[in-house]
């Protein structure tokens, strides 16, 4: 086997990039494991971007810029409130069944989160990345000029330096561990600059104890990106969320801002309500907010968690808008 783009990574950004170059190359994808593992599937809450008339991209650049609390680059996120819609726009034509809202201008039910001063944020229920990866992957397996190649790891990068070659630090392909050399082959790799290579491998949350990131999450993307010579930058910039299930012997999960966003109440161990210091904001606080007074009231209280008391939310509410909080991922899998 011959490809033109080797993309390391099933999730949402390889599978887009995969068919954004389809038509005009041969691509493979790598994934560790299946092609549904990894953060995309597990994506609950949704998709911010300014998708009404009552909304405007200063707004949502604005909200994204407290949210940062000045540590925004501007001009990136500008660029990327810019293009939300576009983005979106793509994953409707693509068939992504959004939760739809007949009385809404783009036909599809908007919510509210976090930091967002506006309703903002398009979703599937509450099981958002699952519903786009389960679209764009079929996509993928129809397309004739993508292959997906499971359980294959990406274990480096070669490049021109490596091989001896001239130019400037050109990427011939990823490397496979040995079982693996005799099967697909990633580029010509005596040529590098004929094949092409997409690092889009997610996140590294797993260097941490407690995650809500899968198990695949280890940074090797990272890794291997900066041992091929790239720069690597920011790496305090990680990805988390302020609540999660902690169970001593079981994985940590999710419990989604949804679960506050529909009248969910932290609390401490001994019932009384968690307010954050210094802000006394209460439960609906942004994330970084919250972590910052979970984390403050942690290490002055022998207290190590906080309970979600979700006596306030109707069964039925539960069940319509954060079911996946009952049957989250792992479990549903093996439900199946
Ligand atoms: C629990 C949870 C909830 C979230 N909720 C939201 C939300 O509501 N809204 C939102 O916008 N974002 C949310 N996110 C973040 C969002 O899911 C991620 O930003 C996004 O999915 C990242 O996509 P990705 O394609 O980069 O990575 P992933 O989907 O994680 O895919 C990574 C891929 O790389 C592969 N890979 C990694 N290393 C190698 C290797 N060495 N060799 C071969 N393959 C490799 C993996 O197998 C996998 O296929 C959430 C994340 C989590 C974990």
């Amino acid at each position: 086997m011959n490809f033109d783009v080797a993309i390391v990574g099933s999730g949402l950004a390889g599978l887009n990039v995969a068919l954004n170059l389809a038509e005009t190359r041969r691509v493979a994808i790598l994934a560790k494991r299946a092609a549904s593992v990894g953060a995309s599937d597990w994506a609950q809450g949704g998709i911010a971007a300014v998708l009404d008339s009552s909304d405007s991209i200063d707004n949502h650049v604005g909200d994204t810029l407290v949210a940062g609390g000045g540590l925004c680059d501007e001009a990136a996120t500008r660029f990327i409130v810019e293009n939300g819609r576009a983005a979106i726009e793509w994953l409707i034509d693509e068939g992504v069944p959004f939760t739809r809202d007949g009385s809404a201008e783009l036909g599809f039910h908007l919510t509210r989160e976090g930091g967002h001063s506006h309703r903002r944020i398009i979703r599937a229920a509450d099981a958002t990345g699952h519903a786009v990866v389960t679209t764009l992957s079929e996509r993928v397996r129809r397309h004739p000029n993508i292959t997906v190649l499971e359980d294959h790891y990406a274990i480096d990068l070669i490049t021109s330096d490596r091989l001896g070659l001239p130019g400037h630090r050109w990427t011939a392909g990823p490397s496979l561990p040995r079982a693996l050399r005799a099967g697909p082959r990633l580029g010509p790799h005596g040529d590098h600059s004929g094949a092409a290579h997409r690092a889009r491998d997610g996140r590294r949350g797993q260097v941490y104890l407690y995650t809500t990131n899968p198990d695949t999450a280890t940074g090797d993307g990272i890794a291997m990106a900066w041992r091929a010579g790239c720069r690597v930058a920011n790496m305090e910039f990680i990805q988390f969320h302020p609540t999660c299930l902690f169970h001593p012997y079981a994985k940590s999960f999710l419990i989604s801002e949804a679960v506050r966003s529909e009248g969910g109440i932290l609390r401490l161990p001994d019932g009384t309500r968690f307010m954050c210091p210094r802000t006394t904001s209460a439960p609906n606080s942004r994330r970084a907010i919250l972590s910052r007074g979970r984390s403050t009231s942690r290490s002055r209280s022998a207290a190590s968690t906080a309970c979600i008391s979700t006596s306030a939310i109707s069964r039925a509410r539960f069940s319509k808008n954060i079911s996946t909080v009952l049957m989250p991922p792992a479990l549903r899998r093996r439900a199946v």
